[in-house]
């Protein structure tokens, strides 16, 4: 294992291997393992990862095939997969104190993953595809259950994922309104983070030490706040924005150094500080680079940690119609899917549609609605899209 250099095979027992590699990496202190994982980590990350944090793009071996080849009807990204690189993830962090690997994590986390439990919590992907022709729903059990359990024990562990600590330092990793209590030397420090994350970005720390404890709070700066959807060159933002992570201490901006991808505030605290972090909110529209074929010619609607996707149950039956104009313009409206209160995103796309001659068809432009991927097939069958064609490239006339 220490001599790999590429993901291969299964893609669900891959991720446990690597999680147990690095255990013992984490015990041992052994480079050799730290290397290969830190190389296979970019194989699967720059190479072999769906927008949507999910991986293993074959179903033939439940794995991976060649790089880039990423379909997305046919999208095999099991449930437990994602589950993996959660696990996976978060121990690379630990080990290495880089926030790249919680960017992973989230994006696995609050897409690929999530989306294998229904809203209703007793229904359940295997395989968790990325367009559907409305043909694809979720199940009650599988002969072989690992997706329904696995997904609910990590559900249940969410808590062991929000938080980092060392002897000196506290690290933020994941915005979940929370409380939780640190011991920083012979001082127990009470922790609380409110906020409505992923839905809104405001984000707020409270931290309430008995007596002045000195440490440094390190906060996640999320990659996707700093134009990088996910590390390595795989996706890209269509723009650039300059809007910046702001971040304030008791209500006044403060200097902070930033190290390993984290906002490092480092000082002596005392009961009542608080640390409010603002994240730029925008909806953003993402490419993946040419090499992957499947997303040519298509972008993908992604705001804060969540991938987006459009459903026909939002947009009358239908979501194989539609194309991304150049200038097309996105809003976000408060939305609900069941009982699920979402945060949708409004766009002014165009719809491909037969003229009433059935002789041509034609563009009309039409306000879409599209949903976080992670609570479609909720509402019965329906088409589904993550990646929406920017260019007419086919016309199929239905039979
Ligand atoms: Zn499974």
């Amino acid at each position: 294992m220490k001599q790999q250099k590429e993901i291969t095979g299964h893609a669900v027992r891959a991720m446990y291997q690597y999680t147990g590699a690095a255990d013992v990496a984490a015990a041992t202190n052994d480079q050799g393992y730290m290397n290969a994982m830190t190389t296979v980590w970019e194989d699967v990350v720059f190479r072999n990862m769906y927008l949507t944090g999910g991986i293993g793009s074959s179903g033939h071996n439940e794995g991976f095939t060649e790089d880039f080849d990423l379909p997305n009807e046919s999208a095999y990204c099991e449930t437990c997969a994602s589950v993996g690189m959660v696990f996976w993830n978060q121990r690379m962090n630990t080990l290495t104190g880089e926030s790249k690997y919680i960017d992973v994590l989230e994006r696995s986390l609050y897409n690929g993953a999530l989306d294998g439990i229904s809203l209703s919590g007793d229904r359940f992907f295997y395989g968790n595809p990325l367009s559907s022709a409305g043909n694809y729903g979720r199940s009650e059990w599988f002969g072989t259950a690992c997706c329904p359990s696995n997904i609910a024990r990590l559900v249940a562990s969410l808590g062991d994922y929000i938080y980092g600590r060392s002897e000196q330092g506290i690290w933020v990793n994941l915005f979940v309104a929370s409380n939780t209590t640190f011991t920083i030397g012979k001082n127990t420090v009470p922790l609380q983070l409110e906020t409505n994350y992923p839905w809104e970005g405001n984000v707020k720390i409270t931290v309430n030490p008995a007596k002045k404890v000195a440490y440094a709070l390190h906060v996640r700066i999320p990659g996707w706040s700093e134009n990088v959807p996910a590390p390595g060159k795989l996706y890209q933002f269509t723009d650039t924005r300059d809007e910046k992570v702001n971040i304030l201490l008791n209500g006044k901006p403060v200097t902070y150094r930033q190290e390993k991808g984290y906002a490092v505030i480092d000082r002596t605290w005392q009961k009542g500080d608080v640390v409010e972090v603002k994240l730029p909110m925008d909806v953003r529209q993402v490419t993946a680079r040419t090499d992957v074929k499947a997303d040519q010619d298509r972008v993908a609607l992604q705001r804060g940690p969540l991938v987006y996707c459009v459903e026909g149950a939002d947009n009358e039956g239908r979501a194989y119609n539609i194309l991304v104009p150049n200038k097309a313009t996105f809003t976000t409206k408060s939305h609900q899917v069941l009982d699920e209160p979402v945060i949708a995103i409004k766009a002014n796309l165009s719809i491909v549609e037969a003229a009433t001659d059935g002789l041509s068809v034609q563009i009309k432009p039409k306000l879409i609605t599209a949903i976080p991927y992670y609570t479609w097939a909720n509402r019965g069958k329906s088409p589904m899209q993550v990646w929406l064609p920017s260019r007419i490239k086919e016309v199929k006339i239905a039979e």
